[in-house]
This record gives structure tokens, sequence and C-alpha cells, in this order.
């Protein structure tokens, strides 16, 4: 981890690592073991930590940083719109929020946009808006079929919409009205449909997740198919897959159908929190007081999300997400037989090997050690969710420390 000293001189830190990190721990409500070193700074692929310390982030906010760290479009609008307005009121509009919303609809199969703060926040705005449309249009129908090991967020309703093996027991009783069915198998789907209950099917495009499992093309047009037939919503949560992160501006476009309803999030604000609920006019059914929040399409969100989204279709980022991630592909390959990786796979910038051995959290503590931040969403797999805009350059500096790391940790 090369220390660049010039690079941290300006930056003004509230302590050492050491120092915060007990500081953390005495006043920071716990939720996860975080490693014992602070960040402080981030630019394009890389993030420093109070001492000064540079890490490659292939992990980047979660798959948020879509342009990298503190990208210069981000940083001027966020700064332009902070000395304009910062915040209006929900019940007024504003003019960043009309610009961004033109620009997703524009860009989109989609009519109408919510915005919202999180992921979280837009799959359950998605949630409502389904029941709302079952209660007005399909004389009550309020169940939604949902997949095993997806991932649809934290709150309540959106943990009782994902498939996540162990949340079964967590927070119980959970909100009813949620049908799970296995992931790309569409006669699952087609069983679990029930008339005049059924309202909406809700699935990634891409369970990232649940570890990078791409649906394949024959079922999403499939699940279209029989959303059409029996009167249902096809709700897209494109949180994670959206924002060109899967090699175009919104991955639903590589199955050529089109989502009834969609939901943005991550990449949307690239690393400003803001998120998008999505959906056709015949699905537009709140009335007044239905859905909002105090802080929905807040202004600085707003010009973030519209400074990033006209960016990355400007600078054609998608396309480079596709190139770049057959790179990846092409180089975590090459090491395939030497490591025993039982599977390497993906979309665009969404990429996860299986290891052969249940190692991965192994794998990803030495590696941030040596200077390199990855994830690993289940114990044999690696995840791998950088910029969109980074160089093949980067991606053989990660090989250059994941190699000698896997060489270690599976011999
Ligand atoms: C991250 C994610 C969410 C939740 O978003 P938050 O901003 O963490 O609430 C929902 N769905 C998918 C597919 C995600 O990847």
């Amino acid at each position: 981890m090369p220390v660049t000293a010039s690079a941290q001189a300006s930056v003004i830190t509230a302590g050492t690592s050491a120092d915060l990190v007990k500081q953390a721990e005495a006043s920071v409500m716990y939720v996860v073991t975080r490693p014992g070193r602070v960040m402080v700074r981030g630019k394009g692929s890389y993030l420093w930590d109070a001492e000064g310390r540079q890490y490659l982030d292939f992990i980047q906010g979660w798959a948020v940083n879509c342009l990298g760290h503190c990208p210069p479009v981000l940083v001027k609008a966020l700064g332009q719109q902070a000395k304009q307005l910062v915040n209006a009121s929900p019940a007024l509009y504003n003019d960043r929020m009309v610009q961004l919303a033109k620009l997703l609809t524009d860009r989109s199969a989609l009519d109408k946009v919510f915005f919202a703060n999180s992921g979280a926040e837009a799959n359950e705005g998605a949630i409502k808006l389904a029941r709302k449309w079952g209660a007005v249009k399909k004389g009550g129908a309020h169940e939604i079929i949902t997949a095993w090991n997806g991932f649809h967020g934290r709150t309540l309703a959106t943990m009782s919409a994902s498939g996540k093996q162990h949340w079964d027991e967590l927070f119980e009783p959970k909100v009813p009205g949620f049908t799970r069915v296995p992931f790309n198998d569409l006669e699952a789907v087609r069983k679990a449909i029930t008339p005049g209950k059924t309202v909406a099917v809700m699935l990634e495009p891409v369970q990232g997740e649940a570890g990078v499992f791409v649906a394949e093309k024959g079922y999403l047009q499939g699940v279209r198919k029989l959303c059409d037939e029996h009167g249902l919503l096809l709700i897209l949560d494109e949180i994670q897959t959206g924002i060109g992160r899967c090699g175009t501006l919104f991955a639903y476009e590589q199955y050529g159908i089109e989502p009834d309803i969609m939901t943005l999030g991550k990449g949307l604000g690239g690393g400003f929190p803001v998120s998008a609920l999505l959906a056709k006019d015949h699905a537009c059914v709140f009335e007044q007081g239905d859905q909002g929040g105090t802080f929905c399409a807040q202004p600085l969100a707003m010009a973030a999300g519209y400074a990033v989204v006209s960016e990355v279709i400007a600078k054609k980022v998608p396309q480079k997400a596709l190139s770049r991630g057959k790179y990846l592909m092409r180089r975590l390959k090459e090491l395939k037989a030497e490591f025993g990786f039982t599977d390497v796979r993906g979309k665009g910038l969404l990429v996860a090997v299986d290891l052969p051995k249940e190692k991965a959290a192994d794998v990803v503590a030495q590696c941030f050690e040596a200077g390199l931040l990855l994830n690993a969403p289940r114990p044999a797999t690696l995840r791998f969710m950088p910029a969109l805009n980074i160089s093949n350059a980067q991606v053989d500096e990660m090989i250059g420390i994941l190699a000698p790391v896997l060489r270690k940790v599976l011999a």
C-alpha cells in the first residue's frame, strides 16, 4: 500500500485510524464488522485511509460510484447546487427534479418517476404502487411473486420480498403477501400465479447480492409473457444493474422486454444518495397522499443524478462497462486453471468468481491488507463491481494484487 504523501497533504482528517476506530466502537451502533482503517479520501478508482494508504477500489460504495470516487461532474454539480438551493420542500417542484425526471423517462421505457433516497425506499414504493394497482384495477389482488436469493432492501417489506435464506427467521412477523420461487425457473412462476390474488412479479435482471446470477433471456421474456397473459405487473429491480453497470443504460434493454415498473438506486447518484421508482402510465395509480417523503426529490440529489446520468450517456459509459467487463472476465478466466475457479460469470462490470474452497472472506481480508477492496457475497464467491470507467491497466493492477493473495489463501 503506497503512501502518497503529496496527495494526503491537503486532506483534513478527524484523527488517526486507531483513534477513530476506538471512538467508533464507543459511539457508532454495531451492525457489521468493519476493517480497522478509516477512509478519508477518494479519487477515481482509489481510496485513501487516514494514514495515506492507497486502496484500489473494486467495491465502489457497493456498485454505487459508477464514475469512480469524486468524479469532477458530480463535484461541480453538487457545488453549484449547494450555492443555489439545498432544499426547497417535498410539496414544491424544483427545477432539478423536473430535469432528472425528463432525462430518465426520455431514456427509458417508463413514463413517470417518483424520487426517493435509497433503493429499499424505491422498492417499498414499487410494492405499494403494485398493491394500489391491484386494489384499483384487479379487485384487491395483492400478492407479489419474488425470487429466492433475490435482494430488494432492508425495510420490513423489502426484507419480506427478498429471498435471502437466513432472513426468514429475522424480525418476525414479516409483511405478508410475497410468494418466493426459484430464480430462472419459468414454470415455478407460472405455478405460483393465483388468479385474483397475484398482482405482480418482482425480479432483478441480475441477482447481485446473491452472487451475480444472470437472468436468462428466455426466462425474463417468458415472465413478461406470463404477466401479459395474466394481467400482472412486471417489476424490475434495477438498483444494482441500472445506470450502465451491465453494459446498457438499463439491463432490461438486453432482454428485448419492458417492465411496467422499474426501480433505480446505487449508480443513479454516482455516490450521492438518491433512488427512483419509475412506472408506465397505466400503472401510475397513486392518489393524493399515497406516497411521499421529506427528502424525496431533494435538489442536491436531483442535481447529482442529473449530472451523473448525463455524463454516463454522453461518455457512452455503458459501452465502456461492456468492453471492460469482457476484459475483466478474460483476465479472471486466465486464472481459472491455476486456482480451480468453478465459475466465472457476470454481465458488464458486475462479475463474480466461485472459488474451490469457502475462503472468500479470507481472500477479501488479505486483499484489503494488500490495498485492494473486494467483496465476498457468499463463502466461496468473490464479486467485482469497479467504477464503470475503470481502465484495463487498473484491471491488470487488481489481478496483480489478487493472484498472489489467492496463491497464499488457496494453497
Ligand atoms: C442495494 C440494493 C437494494 C437496496 O438499496 P439500498 O439503497 O441499500 O436500500 C435493493 N435492490 C437491489 C437489487 C440492490 O442491489
